[in-house]
């Protein structure tokens, strides 16, 4: 039985770093670390393949890297091992899919199509409409409000409305 709870604590790791990822990315990325963030929302002000942006990846590395030290270490700590994994697995989802998919930093998959792509990709293009630190939405990744979902036909219309 233990697996089944080890399986539940990567899971609801992965999960909640939805709500960690949004929470940081609206309160602190938009908020004091801004000089971090703000190459990512006008890239003029980028140097080359790296942006100052890309540091959030080290940053969330640490508590990453704290639970498997820890996890791994002490006595009565195993299962904060799969904490630790469940947050590994999460960057590299965002990787993949913000990274990857919505700013094509690699041409992986430019063919994917669908319903919740295609939602994960406006909520996300909104999100980028706003280049200032205030003012913008749309701040998870994986948790798309439902008005971005809909058929290409009926979004093109809303877009139009906005
Ligand atoms: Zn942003
Ligand atoms: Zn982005």
């Amino acid at each position: 039985m233990q697996v089944v709870l080890y399986i539940a604590i990567t899971l609801l790791t992965v999960a909640g770093m939805e709500f960690v990822a949004w929470a940081a990315h609206k309160y602190l990325m938009h908020g004091a670390l801004w000089i971090w963030h703000e190459d990512h929302h006008r890239p003029h002000h980028k140097d080359g393949f790296f942006e100052k942006n890309d540091l959030f990846f080290l940053v969330f590395a640490i508590p990453s890297a704290a639970s498997y030290i820890i996890g791994l270490n002490v006595d009565g700590w195993f299962w904060l091992t799969f904490v630790g994994i469940g947050i590994s697995i999460y960057g590299l989802i965002y990787f993949l899919i913000h990274d990857v998919y919505i700013h094509r930093r690699f041409s992986w998959f430019r063919q994917l199509d669908g319903k919740y792509s295609r939602a994960i990709l406006r909520a996300h293009g909104h999100h980028h409409a706003v280049t200032e630190k205030d003012g913008a939405e749309s701040f998870g990744l994986l948790v798309v409000a439902k008005k971005y979902f809909g058929k290409r036909s009926e979004w093109a219309d809303e877009k139009t409305k906005a």
